[in-house]
């Protein structure tokens, strides 16, 4: 059944100038990119519990690539420079809050670094989501983030906006607020540049 939706998706997403590929598993995924991804490359990591078990950062800086990963900071000052140096990359690699079958990918940022590198800068990129993040419309997709991404999240950064306790979205301006920048990646100018790979397993929120 999966393999069906997949295919509708991928042909979905070839419209509008992006490429998907499948992969059984997680460390599959991660055999690709370390396969595309020229070692002279400089990378920038999106925050994403997906890439997190995979532990691409690691396998990158072992090999030499210059890799800006604000999980690596050691402070605010750090981590706010290495968002800001991911922001011109040659490639960026993250996670997505959902991407739908109709074609799209939705997420929302804290401070908007990721969904800024997507949306313009790294030269290429790659997004890895597990089946779970995958729905039918785009509209599926942002109640999706708001209501299932949002409040995990936030509970796992610390924040308590409203949607952590209610399990669901009401629209708050909390100062918590995590949900800050929504971003629909609707298509791409340049057909080489982002690829979505979706891999077989449930990861994240
Ligand atoms: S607007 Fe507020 S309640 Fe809704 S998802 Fe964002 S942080 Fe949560």
């Amino acid at each position: 059944m999966y393999r069906e939706i997949y295919e509708t998706l991928k042909k979905n997403f070839k419209l509008r100038n992006m490429d998907v590929e499948y992969f059984e598993t997680l460390d599959e995924a991660k055999l690709r990119i370390l396969s595309i991804v020229p070692v002279e490359a400089s990378i920038g990591i999106g925050h994403s519990e997906t890439l997190q078990n995979m532990k691409i950062t690691d396998a990158l800086l072992e090999r030499g690539n210059v890799v800006y990963d604000k999980e690596l900071a050691q402070n605010s000052e750090e981590c706010k420079a290495l968002k800001k140096k991911a922001l011109l990359t040659d490639w960026y690699i993250t996670g997505s809050n959902a991407i739908s079958v109709d074609g799209r990918i939705v997420n929302v940022d804290h401070s908007g670094n990721r969904v800024a590198a997507i949306t313009f800068g790294p030269d290429r990129v790659i997004i890895v989501v597990g089946k779970n993040k995958i729905v039918d419309t785009v509209e599926e997709a942002v109640k999706r983030v708001k209501n299932v991404a949002c409040p995990q999240n936030a509970k796992r950064a610390g924040y308590n906006p409203p949607c952590v306790k209610l399990n669901r979205c009401v629209n708050c301006v909390s100062k918590e607020r995590v949900c800050n920048s929504l971003s629909i990646i609707e298509g791409q100018m340049d057909c080489n540049r982002i690829k979505v790979f979706i891999v077989n397993e449930e990861y994240g929120f």
